[in-house]
């Protein structure tokens, strides 16, 4: 909470019970959409309405304090911005996993066409957890 005040003072925005609420939602989540952030945050603060969410998620992202996750087929996700990484989504369970790919000379053939603004990737597939259920599914049905 502190590091959220902080990070707020930095701001032009001013450090609200709603906003320090996002953030903690969203750390404590990792990844999470718009609309799970609105139901949980309503057990705190019942009256609030997803307009308001949909604002300050806004402000804070103008701010870099949270980044929008692009995901394919699912409604955008946010994390607390951090350094540079690289997201895998699992497209069973919809789980967003941060992933470290060392892809600097791949970045440097980009650069030989254009300018490279954003080093993110995306990669989609089936996560381990998935991988193991279908396992267990296949087999006891045997
Ligand atoms: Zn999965
Ligand atoms: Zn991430």
């Amino acid at each position: 909470m502190e590091t959220f005040n902080f990070l707020l003072q930095q701001t032009s925005l001013k450090s609200t019970p709603q906003r320090l609420a996002i953030l903690k939602i969203v750390e404590e989540a990792g990844h999470i959409s718009i609309d799970d952030i609105y139901k949980k945050i309503k057990k705190g603060f019942p009256s609030i309405s997803l307009a308001t969410i949909y604002k300050n998620i806004h402000s804070l992202q103008k701010e870099n304090i949270l980044s929008e996750i692009k995901i394919q087929n699912q409604k955008s996700k946010f994390e607390i911005k951090k350094k540079p990484h690289s997201h895998f989504i699992c497209n069973r369970c919809g789980e967003v996993i941060d992933i470290d790919i060392k892809y600097r000379c791949e970045i440097e053939e980009l650069e030989k066409v254009g300018e490279v603004t954003e080093k993110e990737i995306y990669l989609y597939g089936i996560c381990n957890r998935c991988k193991e259920m279908s396992k267990i599914v296949t087999t006891s049905t045997k």
